[in-house]
């Protein structure tokens, strides 16, 4: 379950270093090169799965127990006032590394990042058929 050709497969087995704050038998937590905030780190699986849509549901789960585990450790040692999860699949919605990684963000009192979107204004009509496109089978 790995790219040759995926640099975080590399990074998770450990071919590449990388500043590890957790490791266990599935998963390496790297902190970001790149990071938004003081300690931004993300979580990598050990096996390569592109995005969400690959990954196994068990593992999703994992992910998440991990996040949380993750994000209580950061934010007592760190003093962070809050905590971003952030998940980007595909390049539209802004992953630019194709190997599943959830990134841990620790939030500072102005600590300048904005980690937004514009707020929509749909009309109750857009919300029902938005509700029924997604529900109807
Ligand atoms: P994405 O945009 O795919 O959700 O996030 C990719 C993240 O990986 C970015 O935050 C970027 O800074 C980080 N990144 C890219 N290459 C490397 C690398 O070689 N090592 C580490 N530690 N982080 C990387
Ligand atoms: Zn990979």
């Amino acid at each position: 379950m790995r790219d040759n050709n995926c640099i975080f497969c590399k990074i998770a087995a450990g071919e590449i270093p990388s500043k590890t704050i957790y490791e266990d038998d599935k998963f390496r937590v790297i902190l970001d090169l790149g990071p938004a905030t003081k300690g931004h780190a993300l979580i990598l699986p050990k096996n390569h799965y592109a995005n969400l849509y690959e990954l196994p549901e068990d593992t999703a789960g994992d992910v998440m127990k991990l996040a949380k585990k993750m994000a209580t450790v950061m934010t007592e040692k760190l003093g962070c006032q809050g905590f971003n999860l952030m998940q980007n699949n595909g390049e539209t919605a802004g992953q630019t590394v194709f190997h599943f990684h959830m990134h841990l963000i620790p939030r500072y009192e102005n600590d300048g990042q904005e980690i937004n979107w514009k707020l929509g204004s749909p009309t109750q009509e857009e919300l029902e058929e938005i509700k029924n496109l997604i529900t109807e089978n």
